[in-house]
């Protein structure tokens, strides 16, 4: 086991259980999360992978145990509270507003509210465009700011609303498989993009590909039946013979 003392943790998920009418999609879960880690929840379909993203978001509310972000209670919270406090999510699907160019799309997912600027709109224009123009290059996407984001391709979409998430600068960022309908070379590049945005803050990441988790996971966590069967590097859990037999070996 690994040894979780005197750390400080991002998050901590600690004897998490959701009921669905009395079946538990997630289990008496606990796991905890560092800085700059990019951690890879995998497990077989209806593990409680998403059920988990749900509930650390505040889409779902849990039956019992705690969820610790930064010290504080996500449990009493609300989403657009959640998302405040520092803690992005992208669902499976890509939902970017097709209509918009990318620099819109990144414009109207800067956070408001920031007084600093006060009344110099141009001071805070001046700020938002240096920012987009950081977050398009960090995604790839540096050629393709005029354009409609309904004329990207799938994998482009994908970066998209990862840049969407980082203009707003969050402390943990949790996608849901990122990579899936990609090529290999987008998944190559999403990878790359992973590795250094750990940089500044931590990430959750589910994922089936086990090259693509081989190359971001700094730990991988199984899910089975709403509670961790495996935690550890990826060679760890790898050739953790529960794993292969739940997961792996098929
Ligand atoms: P995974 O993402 O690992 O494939 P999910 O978290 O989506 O699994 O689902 C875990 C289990 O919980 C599944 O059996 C699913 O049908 C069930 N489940 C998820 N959300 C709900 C819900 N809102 N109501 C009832 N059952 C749910
Ligand atoms: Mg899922």
């Amino acid at each position: 086991m690994l040894d979780y003392n005197n750390k400080n943790f991002v998050l901590m998920v600690e004897d998490l259980t959701v009921s669905f009418d009395g079946f538990k999609a997630v289990n008496d879960l606990s796991f905890y999360v560092e800085p700059n880690e990019c951690r890879v929840i995998i497990g077989p379909n209806g593990a409680g992978k998403t059920t988990v993203l749900d509930l650390i978001c505040g889409r779902t509310r849990a039956t019992s145990g705690s969820i610790t972000f930064k010290g504080q209670n996500l449990l009493k919270m609300r989403e657009d509270q959640i998302v405040h406090a520092g803690v992005g999510r992208k669902f499976q699907t890509p939902s970017v507003y097709e209509d918009l160019s990318v620099f819109a799309n990144l414009e109207i997912s800067y956070p408001k509210g920031h007084g600093v600027f006060g009344a110099l709109f141009f001071r805070r224009d001046a700020a938002v465009r240096e920012r987009i123009t950081e977050i398009a290059e960090m995604v790839f996407l540096t050629e393709h700011l005029g354009q409609k984001a309904a004329f990207l391709s799938h994998g482009q979409k994908q970066w998209l609303e990862i840049g969407m998430l980082l203009i707003q600068d969050p402390e943990l960022l949790m996608l849901d498989e990122p990579v899936a309908g990609m090529s290999v070379a987008e998944r190559r590049k999403t990878a790359d993009l992973l590795n250094r945005i750990i940089a500044d803050r931590s990430v959750i990441v589910i994922e089936h590909d086990m090259g693509f988790v081989a190359d971001i996971a700094t730990r991988v966590t199984v899910l089975h039946q709403g509670q961790v069967l495996s935690e550890g590097s990826m060679e760890h859990v790898q050739n953790d013979p529960k794993v292969v037999e739940v997961y792996l070996g098929h």
